[in-house]
């Protein structure tokens, strides 16, 4: 029996925001209900096949509570029932300032949900503008106002730093508006340009100017300093937490253990192999429909590419590698796979390595996409 972290994909939003590169679209009501029917076979499917325990929930995408009365009820019967019976730790739902509404919160409620992450983004109108996002500044306290008042434990704010016009003085207020709310998780991002994203494209044209790199990490200490002297914990790059907050469901991503994804472009990690689902609601359907695979992309990975993934991932928290647990995690020994990158990362100041553990300092966080990378290709063995 192993224990896993499921992920469920709701791919519907009532707008596409310009930076996003998630699979998510704007569906016609047609596509609503045949992708609801499709989630919940595909996950008694998976359910009935594997010999599996649910330890986490976590739905997202899109934005789930897009879905509203009985086909949010079609998706949530079953997840609750499932909540219950394998005794779930953390049952998360992502959620848009502008899609909660108390009918909304209860079904979630009934449904064993107990953590609401709400994409807030940001406090500043122009900043929410920029990015295309479809609230408004107040809604961000509406919505909290409501989860509190629906009894849910646990409750998450993403931030978004470097939005171009974005000031020092419009991140504080951000940062001093979202601790007023008193979530006890806070996840702070950096503004990333994809590549076939509208946001892209305007920034090749000109028509909006990034933020300085230098100024965008004087973003992120800003974050750190500020979340810290308010009582957060950082514990990952980019998450902190107040005691009793830490996000159960992404730990384990970030100690890369086994994955179950459900939904178009969901991505499943079991035993070693990952496989992503197709990034389409239409052949999703279809294929969920007619019995036949939704994957589209599957790889098995080695013991040493496992270990090197595992490596990168662990050193994005805070804690680092416990040299023990990557041992007996993956049977190697991190000295032995990593020594050059160690050596060359710790002689920069940008991480420490101890009898213990490998982690990286608050520099090497600010330059940890580089560090990284000298991870997850392991020296031969
Ligand atoms: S609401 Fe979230 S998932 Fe939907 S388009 Fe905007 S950023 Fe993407």
């Amino acid at each position: 029996m192993s224990d896993v972290g499921l992920y469920v994909h709701v791919p519907f939003c009532s707008i596409k925001c310009g930076y996003c590169d998630f699979y998510s679209i704007v569906p016609v009501a047609s596509d609503i209900e045949p992708l609801v029917d499709a989630l919940c076979r595909e996950l008694a499917q998976c359910l009935k096949a594997g010999n599996i325990r649910v330890e986490t929930i976590f739905v997202g995408g899109g934005t789930p509570t897009f879905l509203t009365g009985a086909l949010l009820e079609k998706l949530f019967a079953p997840l609750g029932a499932l909540a219950r019976a394998h005794g779930v730790t953390e049952f998360t739902v992502e959620a848009n300032p502008g899609s909660l509404n108390e009918d909304t919160l209860q079904i979630l409620r009934a449904a064993e949900v107990d953590r609401i992450s709400m994409g807030a983004q940001s406090f500043d109108v122009g900043e929410l503008k920029t990015l295309e996002r479809s609230h408004r500044p107040e809604q961000i306290a509406t919505g909290v106002e409501r989860i509190r008042r629906a009894g849910f434990a646990h409750l998450n704010l993403d931030l978004i730093f470097g939005i171009p016009g974005q000031t020092p003085h419009s991140w504080r207020h951000s940062l001093n508006q979202a601790i007023t709310l008193e979530p006890d998780h806070l996840a702070c991002y950096g503004l990333t340009y994809e590549p076939g994203t509208p946001m892209h494209a305007r920034r090749d044209q000109g028509s909006v100017e990034p933020v300085p790199e230098k100024q965008e990490a004087r973003f992120y200490t800003t974050a750190v300093e500020t979340l810290t002297r308010a009582g957060y914990v950082q514990y990952e790059i980019s998450n902190f937490a107040r005691p009793g907050g830490l996000c159960r469901h992404n730990l384990r991503y970030w100690h890369n253990l086994p994955t179950l994804g459900v939904g178009p472009a969901a991505v499943s990690y079991l035993e070693g192999c990952r496989r992503r689902n197709v990034p389409d609601v239409a052949s999703y359907v279809r294929a969920i429909q007619t019995g036949t695979s939704p994957t589209v992309e599957q790889e098995c990975l080695s013991s040493l590419q496992r270990a090197g993934e595992t490596a990168m991932l662990m050193l994005r928290t805070v804690e680092g590698i416990d040299r023990e647990h990557f041992r007996e995690a993956t049977g190697f020994d991190p000295n032995a796979l990593f020594a050059q990158a160690i050596h060359d990362h710790a002689s920069q100041g940008l991480l420490t390595a101890d009898d213990r553990r490998i982690a990286l300092t608050d520099k090497g966080r600010l330059l940890a996409d580089g560090i990284l990378s000298d991870f997850v290709v392991p020296a031969p063995h």
